[in-house]
């Protein structure tokens, strides 16, 4: 996937602030953080998004949700709570089509989201 932003990140081919990684996931600061914490966590493998992912049916799914997890406790916004976003498909705003989740917080979130 050599015109995928996320895969050079993976590869380590394109820079990142990498926050934590794992042999599956990767967690780095959004470059245009919306809340005081910004975090992207994505599979190494491609899949363009969040209904690929979970038709692969395999544990990436559980596992990108649970590096969000870790994520959060890291950046110290566990407690006071957190949202994690996968937008999925142009009219949700996805612009970067290999799946992440956002993992958002150290802010009020408003509901509905805009
Ligand atoms: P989407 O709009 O697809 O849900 O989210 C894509 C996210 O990727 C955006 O929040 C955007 O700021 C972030 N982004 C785009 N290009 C880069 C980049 O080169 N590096 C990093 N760290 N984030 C990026
Ligand atoms: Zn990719």
């Amino acid at each position: 996937m050599p015109d995928c932003l996320f895969c050079g990140i993976a590869a380590g081919e394109i820079p990142a602030t990498i926050v934590s990684a794992n042999s599956q996931t990767i967690a780095f600061r959004d470059i245009n953080p919306q809340a005081p914490v910004h975090v992207l966590v994505i599979p190494r493998a491609h899949h363009s998004n969040l209904a690929e992912l979970g038709a692969a049916g395999d544990d990436l799914l559980s596992g990108l949700v649970a590096h969000a997890r870790e994520v959060a406790i890291a950046e110290g916004v566990a407690d006071s709570g957190y949202r994690v976003v996968f937008n999925t498909g142009p009219q949700a705003g996805q612009t970067v089509d290999h799946v992440h989740a956002h993992v958002l917080g150290g802010r009020p979130m408003a509901w509905p989201p805009g």
